[in-house]
């Protein structure tokens, strides 16, 4: 388990004094019909990410709140289009080729598994993982009949380590799935949350503030503008 930088730290701090990371408020985890919860499941971090989201949601209703949980490694970073989360690693792609040689048991495919295209495909399928997740909140959006949404993304986090994403790097792919879900799933409250882990073992969760997180981003990095 790898503690939060210095330097990830260090952004997460300019965030909050850009106003991007705020408090939570009691409304924030209003939820009418219940929530659609979309987040990293991080074994070390995940329960107190959810306990939070839970407590909360009891403080304004009595009743049980209706909770429905969904998780991706890297959270809401899977659902950007082209994630840097979602490359597939070497690995990756040699258990869709085996996959493959199950369902295709022959010598034509003895061969073409072998060759440099066929790793593209296998590789090409493991990246579409942002497609797979967008797909399963659409049916969760359907299924439980509710139209709240709420996407997380946290630091540390291991995926976005593994795939080498420093802090803004993190929060660009954040804001990318965001976009992509506001396009996909009109009519649906969405908001945006934030779990960090300080390195002092503290752990907190903020709203992020989109715009003022898109437009901090196109100020004060070099990454492509979120369209
Ligand atoms: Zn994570």
């Amino acid at each position: 388990m790898a503690d939060l930088s210095e330097k990830d730290e260090a952004e997460i701090l300019k965030w909050k004094e850009a106003r991007i990371l705020q408090k939570v408020a009691q409304e924030d985890f209003l939820h009418k019909n219940g929530v659609v919860i979309f987040s990293c499941p991080d074994g070390h971090r995940f329960p107190d990410l959810y306990g939070k989201h839970e407590e909360e949601c009891r403080c304004n209703d009595e009743k049980a709140p209706m909770i429905h949980m969904l998780t991706d490694h890297g959270g809401a970073l899977v659902l950007a289009e082209n994630s840097p989360v979602n490359r597939p690693t070497e690995q990756m792609v040699d258990m869709f080729l085996t996959l493959l040689e199950r369902i295709f048991p022959c010598l034509l495919w003895q061969i073409l598994g072998k060759m440099r295209l066929t790793r593209r495909l296998a590789a090409w399928i493991a990246r579409r993982a942002d497609i797979f997740a967008l797909w399963r909140i659409r049916m969760a959006i359907l299924v439980k009949g509710c139209w709240d949404l709420s996407l997380y993304a946290h630091a540390p986090c291991g995926a976005a380590n593994a795939h080498g994403l420093g802090a803004n790097e993190l929060l660009h792919a954040y804001m990318r799935g965001w976009r992509r879900c506001i396009y996909l799933f009109a009519g649906v409250r969405i908001r945006c949350f934030f779990h960090v882990c300080y390195a002092n073992g503290k752990q907190r969760t903020y709203l992020v503030k989109k715009n003022a997180a898109v437009r901090w981003l196109g100020q004060n990095t070099h990454l492509p503008p979120i369209l």
